[in-house]
């Protein structure tokens, strides 16, 4: 590993929700998992439990596998939908597309990402329809699924009928529907929607369910809505070396995060956090939120000056998503105290002669 940035101890910090440690209830049903000996490679009864209480969550019959990170789930998920001269459709900032490595491309042996444009981070339909048609030539790799990211990059929040017009518009086009769901809690906690509405009654027919950046130590899910999709997944995620053999430490934080109910409240926490950092941004002069803030995330304009300064003084956060602006992330850890001490911070900077 490369040497770490600064102190041993980050405090001030808003980089991202997986710089967050792992919430109690995750780390209490680790515990409890660890007792003796169990089967290996999901064969455990905490695993078990685990894909039940998402099929409940989901309201749904859905088949789901534990992977190590977001990166596999969306590339595994992916490739599972695809042939090698297909393509993938997703916005221009995607994390498929931008923060991935050609992930997606690689365990898919060469299917293509074709980006389309959209305000806030949001896919533009119209943009997707032209992406599709434009050509029906076997010169052009065949569009076989659209990919959205609920919550966004962005941080905003694709509506119910937002959903339900891109699931039309996918599957109208003989597409599948993939949801990179990396923060899907944080989305439900916006809309105050069941998990249902906002996946497969929406038309999604494959989600990467988030844990890491919900409270988790690690992993996320694959959730196939329709199971035929999933057939012999676990071959892939077995060939991408995604199959934990102690897999009852991937599954049972879902159980502890699912029966306390921590998954919606830590999102939850995270949004009001980012709601609270806004209300005080807002009121500084000359500071611009730069999108609708609807989950964790709030991306800022901040002078140069102001944003170098912030670095020096030791808060973290990320200026590389948009230019020329500053991602303050809220997680399930955030607290007030450092709310309130980055906009004073924020504010004496800007009012600095
Ligand atoms: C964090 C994140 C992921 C997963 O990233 P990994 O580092 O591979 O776990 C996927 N999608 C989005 C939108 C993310 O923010």
């Amino acid at each position: 590993m490369r040497s770490s940035h600064g102190a041993a101890h980050l405090k001030n910090q808003f980089a991202s929700d997986n710089y967050a440690g792992i919430c109690p209830e995750a780390w209490q049903a680790m515990a409890e998992a660890n007792q003796g000996f169990a089967n290996a490679y999901g064969e455990d009864r905490w695993t078990a439990r685990a894909c039940d209480l998402l099929r409940d969550f989901f309201e749904t019959d859905c088949q789901v596998y534990f992977v190590f990170n977001g990166t596999a789930g969306n590339s595994l998920a992916l490739a599972s939908l695809c042939n090698s001269y297909h393509s993938v459709i997703c916005h221009e900032i995607a994390h498929v597309e931008t923060d991935e490595c050609g992930a997606a491309e690689f365990f898919s042996n060469g299917t293509k990402i074709l980006l389309v444009p959209g305000e806030n981070g949001k896919i533009d339909l119209d943009a997707v329809a032209h992406t599709v048609t434009r050509r029906a030539d076997i010169h052009y790799p065949k569009p076989k699924v659209l990919s959205i990211t609920q919550a966004t990059e962005l941080g905003t929040v694709y509506s119910p009928s937002e959903l339900q017009a891109i699931g039309a518009c996918a599957h109208e086009f003989g597409m599948r529907l993939h949801m990179d769901g990396a923060r899907l809690g944080n989305a439900l906690a916006h809309l105050d929607r069941t998990p249902a509405d906002l996946t497969w009654r929406a038309g999604v027919d494959v989600l990467t369910l988030g844990g890491t950046k919900n409270g988790m130590a690690v992993g996320e899910a694959v959730v196939f809505f329709d199971p035929a999709l999933a057939e012999e997944f676990d071959y892939r995620c077995k060939q991408a070396g995604q199959l934990a053999s102690k897999m009852r430490f991937l599954a049972a934080p879902w159980i502890g995060m699912l029966e306390s109910g921590a998954y919606l409240r830590n999102a939850a926490h995270a949004n009001r956090c980012a709601a609270l950092l806004e209300e005080r941004l807002r009121q500084i002069p000359g500071i611009d939120i730069c999108y609708p803030r609807q989950a964790n995330a709030v991306f800022v304009s901040l002078p140069p000056r102001v944003s170098q300064e912030l670095e020096r003084r030791g808060w973290r956060f990320y200026t590389f998503i948009g230019l020329g602006q500053a991602r303050f992330m809220c997680s399930w850890q955030t607290c007030e105290a450092d709310i309130d001490a980055l906009a004073a911070e924020i504010r004496s900077l800007s009012t600095e002669a």
